[in-house]
């Protein structure tokens, strides 16, 4: 079929919606390999936008490319965790077998290579996604039999001989990923029966469901914990005509997965939760925006969409409440860790780059396509939908009194035992190491690089919002690591994910990276390191949303937790420039001048 005949077909296919724009360009990459100019201008063209509004999503996310990526796309994931489970060995492997570079594609166009930062399988590193398919633990063996297959025209879906445990055996998935689940709880991934929570639900009023998760103390289980039952409120109290849930299934904080695996074993709780949300708020429509990295399981997701349908727990008459709707609509993210943060999240749902919005206004007043909408996590819907089923007062006896409830956590790293743990809020970093096979960790990254890096001497901190609050990512730093590798990778992480839209996180984050270097290096100075911190504030301070504001905590927190080091390595007796090569700058000079200058001219 000609070019043309394919992006008509995909046009058609998304009924021209330029809400669906990410959903279009994605189908064109997938069609074609990348988004070519022309690709470009017909969509603009059938979608009544600019040219410039198409370019700017087609450049905006991970997985699409303006040059061809190969008919094989290999993103093979970078992150630290990936770096500590070999992933450097695996790298140099694709690039001997397919003979080309990371960052390349084949001069046949075969093969591309591309490096991604968090792709939610640290848990069974090295891995990656080859044309949808995930490959984990990878091995050079592995690697040699990939790149023949590809060489071969060979479907990569028809490389996964062996399957993981659970749904992920299921043939809507066929997935090599293992769950890992090494603790079940009894508020996530304890057995839930379909139905319990939302016909419990609407013979209820929405103000009793709202106070209800309000009595629970249920905080938002993103980091950030915002009481869910308010946002709901502050939703509800939005007059207009039409509400929406949103639910965020953007993990992308390096070192999570545990929403992974919500998704292939509990997705029947967390819709069950966003109909709750729907009922309690007076939504019609939910929407659950899934990263791209997770499209291996949108088939799965959408089969038990359609389950619940038939048992008429979301669709027309939903939980058996006669003229009560709720549906669901699964949208594709297309790979950017911004998506992770509401407003930005709810750009790329309309089919724009994702961008945070300026707030006020909020997204519970102005939210998707304007309408008030309540965003809220994975975990936080499930545990909504538990807490209808069991009661706000079995709930708050679980956790702390500040943080009621469990926590689902994705450990990863140098520990014996990496995988899923729901546990109560309370538990100390001390026990958790026990429990997962850490026992002799310098340090525990606690949030993933936006968090904390916690230090042997405070192993008796606590997970929880009143001490360690966590999105979940657990990364176990063992005694052997080289503690400014793992600063120096989480601030590529952030320069590479930063949206560029204001100058201290566009720019600060490449000057701390630049001073921490020097530092490295041996160059720095006692002063550098209060450059370092003070720098570090005026970017969290300045920089317009989450990513920019905590995008300094890699340093901030080693500088605080692990000053030795850095003294260590920082020169006490000097101020002046030390990392200024006189013998470079006596050649560069020469070459400018046409004379040979030596150091002695200088001096
Ligand atoms: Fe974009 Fe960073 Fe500014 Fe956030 S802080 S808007 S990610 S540039």
């Amino acid at each position: 079929m000609p070019k043309q005949g394919i992006i008509k077909t995909i046009l058609a296919r998304h009924k021209k919606d330029k809400s669906r724009l990410i959903e279009i360009v994605r189908d064109v990459q997938s069609a074609l390999g990348w988004v070519p100019p022309a690709a470009v201008a017909e969509i603009a063209e059938a979608l009544n936008v600019s040219k410039v509004d198409v370019e700017g999503v087609a450049t905006f996310y991970h997985f699409f490319s303006g040059a061809p990526a190969g008919r094989y796309a290999v993103y093979l994931n970078d992150n630290f965790v990936a770096g500590m489970k070999g992933r450097a060995e695996i790298a140099a492997a694709f690039e001997k077998e397919a003979k080309c570079r990371f960052g390349e594609t084949t001069a046949d166009g075969l093969i591309g290579l591309h490096a991604t930062s968090c792709i939610g399988m640290n848990d069974q590193e090295p891995s990656a996604i080859i044309n949808g398919v995930v490959f984990t633990k990878l091995t050079k063996a592995k690697v040699k039999q990939i790149v023949a297959a590809m060489k071969a025209g060979r479907d990569m879906a028809r490389l996964v001989t062996t399957c993981g445990d659970g749904a992920n055996q299921s043939k809507l998935v066929r997935a090599m990923v293992t769950n890992n689940i090494r603790k079940k709880g009894p508020v996530i991934l304890a057995p839930f029966k379909p139905g319990e929570a939302i016909r419990r639900a609407v013979t209820w009023t929405p103000e009793d469901v709202i106070a209800e998760i309000k009595r629970s103390n249920l905080l938002g289980r993103g980091g950030a914990g915002f009481p869910t039952g308010l946002k709901w409120d502050f939703c509800v109290q939005s007059q207009a005509d039409r509400h929406y849930v949103v639910c965020n299934a953007d993990e992308g904080e390096p070192g999570t997965f545990k929403d992974r695996v919500i998704l292939t074993e509990q997705a029947h709780l967390l819709f069950e939760g966003m109909a709750v949300a729907g009922y309690a708020v007076g939504a019609k429509e939910g929407i659950l925006y899934l990263r791209a990295e997770y499209a291996y399981l949108k088939n799965h997701l959408e089969h038990v969409l359609e389950a619940l349908r038939k048992k008429a727990i979301i669709g027309r008459n939903a939980g058996g409440k006669k003229g009560f709707i709720f549906d669901i609509e699964i949208k594709m993210g297309a790979g950017a860790y911004i998506c992770g943060e509401e407003s930005a999240l709810l750009e790329s749902a309309e089919g724009k780059r994702g961008e945070p919005r300026d707030r006020p206004p909020f997204p519970v007043t102005y939210g998707y396509l304007g309408y008030p909408t309540t965003v809220n996590n994975i975990e936080t819907l499930c545990a909504a939908a538990r807490i209808l089923a069991k009661g706000a007062g079995w709930f708050k006896t679980l956790g702390t009194a500040k943080s009621a409830g469990t926590k689902l956590l994705s450990v990863s790293g140098d520990c014996r035992k990496p995988g899923v743990y729901e546990v109560e809020f309370g538990l100390s970093l001390q026990k958790l190491l026990e429990m997962v096979g850490g026992r002799d960790a310098q340090a525990v990254q606690v949030g993933g690089p936006s968090g904390t890096c916690v230090s042997r001497g405070q192993f008796e901190r606590r997970i929880g919002f009143e001490d360690l609050p966590t999105g979940g990512s657990i990364i176990v730093i063992g005694p052997h690591r080289d503690m400014f590798d793992v600063v120096h990778n989480f601030m590529d992480f952030f320069i590479e994910e930063s949206c560029g839209w204001c100058a201290p996180c566009r720019v600060g984050n490449s000057l701390l990276k630049r001073k921490l270097e020097k530092i490295m290096s041996g160059k720095g100075t006692i002063r550098d390191l209060s450059d370092l911190e003070s720098w570090g504030r005026i970017i969290k301070t300045m920089s317009r949303c989450g990513l920019g504001q905590t995008s300094p905590n890699p340093i901030l927190t080693t500088l605080q937790n692990f000053r030795h080091l850095y003294e260590s390595k920082v020169r006490h007796d000097t101020d002046f420039v030390t990392e200024f090569d006189l013998k470079a700058a006596v050649h560069a000079a020469s070459g400018v001048t046409g004379q040979k200058l030596t150091e002695a001219h200088h001096e």
